[in-house]
């Protein structure tokens, strides 16, 4: 009996490209003699679109990926014989749930990775590779998670959380918040977001002001934290109750930080895999990481980010990403496959993390 696997990628969001990258590495990875494969689209427009399921011919290119979905243009309704499911039919889902035996949500950023989606699957009863509805909405929210990091007694850096509309209601206060209370340069990041979309730096009250605009256009939930010169670690965590970590990586930027450019279009950054840092270092790191995906928690996967500062030897944790990139060339499955874990066995393990999880919640 093949596992049938429901692949729901693509989304309303500034990730939509990334998450058909991930959707296309797995299917290709996925071992055919063991797994059914159902794309479901979501477009860009919000509407859903599910192809039939994939007997060994898979679609090459991310362009096709749409169009084996249904798409018939980035933004088109679905062709004859597909089913299109939008967000004012959300009982369609419910009849995914006779089609499919598990489903891999790989869509990143606000409705993929915060809880919505998983909501829909907890009501569809359908089990699901990742963190559940909890655990994405807090992860999804730097602001939130701050909040419960704090909570925990995690390190982390220096921060001040507002609303879009204090900002536009009281500009110079808020500027002056911040100023009293971190400095410059800090980091100006939509709270609800992901690959560094809408984040900057600011050295001054003109980049500042510049910074709030462009990350309040993102989201009406905004953090501002304190600069850190440091080293960046990241580490996968895979498991449910159980945790195994993976080893620790580094991100070297070329450029002043690690943007959406770097990330994506390979400019400059290199990742050094696994990380020339001391033992006490990828021991706290571990630790800490674990109990950030507790204090969360999550389930499946997480990739969790940190700040070092070498000088200093001090750890501080940057956030939880509940849906990180998964491409084979991203950062969590190298992590794993350093620790021996191949990409492919990394599905397998996801997949068997989602119908345990789905059991014990019976
Ligand atoms: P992703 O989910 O893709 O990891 P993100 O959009 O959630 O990214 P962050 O990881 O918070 O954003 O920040 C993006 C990058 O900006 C970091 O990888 C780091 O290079 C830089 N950065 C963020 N916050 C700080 C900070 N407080 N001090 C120094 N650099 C920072
Ligand atoms: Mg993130
Ligand atoms: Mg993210
Ligand atoms: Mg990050």
């Amino acid at each position: 009996e093949k596992i049938r696997l429901g692949i729901i990628y693509g989304g309303k969001s500034s990730e939509h490209e990334v998450s058909l990258r991930t959707a296309l590495s797995i299917m290709k990875a996925v071992d055919a003699n063991k797994y059914e494969v159902t794309p479901i689209y979501v477009q860009l427009d919000g509407s859903w679109v599910k192809g039939e399921a994939l007997a060994g011919q898979l679609p090459e290119t991310i362009d096709a990926l749409r169009l084996t979905a249904g798409a018939q243009s980035p933004n088109q309704p679905a062709a004859a014989g597909q089913e299109l499911i939008t967000a004012s039919k959300p009982a369609s889902m419910f009849s995914i749930g006779q089609q499919v035996d598990v489903v891999f949500p790989v869509v990143h950023g606000p409705n993929g990775e915060d809880g919505t989606i998983q909501g829909l699957l907890e009501l569809a009863n359908l089990p699901y590779v990742g963190t559940g509805v909890m655990a994405s909405a807090v992860g999804m929210d730097k602001w939130m998670m701050k909040t419960v990091f704090a909570q925990v007694g995690l390190p982390q850096v220096k921060y001040v959380g507002l609303l879009r509309s204090q900002w536009e209601k009281s500009p110079e206060e808020v500027a002056e918040k911040i100023e009293r209370e971190l400095g410059y340069p800090c980091f100006v990041k939509p709270a609800n977001m992901g690959s560094s979309v809408g984040i900057s730096k600011a050295k001054n009250r003109e980049e500042l002001v510049q910074a709030l605009n462009l990350a309040a256009r993102f989201d009406r939930r905004l953090i501002v934290e304190e600069f850190v010169q440091a080293r960046e670690l990241e580490i996968g965590v895979l498991g449910n109750e159980e945790l195994m970590t993976s080893v620790v990586g580094e991100i070297i930027a070329a450029k002043e930080f690690y943007d959406y450019e770097a990330k994506y279009k390979g400019a400059g950054t290199e990742l050094s895999i696994p990380a020339a840092i001391p033992a006490h270092v990828a021991e706290g790191i571990a630790d800490i990481a674990k109990k950030a995906f507790q204090a969360l928690d999550g389930s499946g996967l997480s990739r969790v980010d940190f700040f070092w500062d070498e000088k200093n030897d001090k750890l501080y944790i940057n956030e939880v990403n509940t849906m990180p990139g998964f491409t084979p060339f991203s950062m969590y499955p190298m992590l794993f496959q350093a620790a021996g874990i191949s990409y492919s066995e990394l599905i397998d393990r996801l997949v068997q993390l989602a119908l345990e999880r789905h059991a014990d919640k019976q």
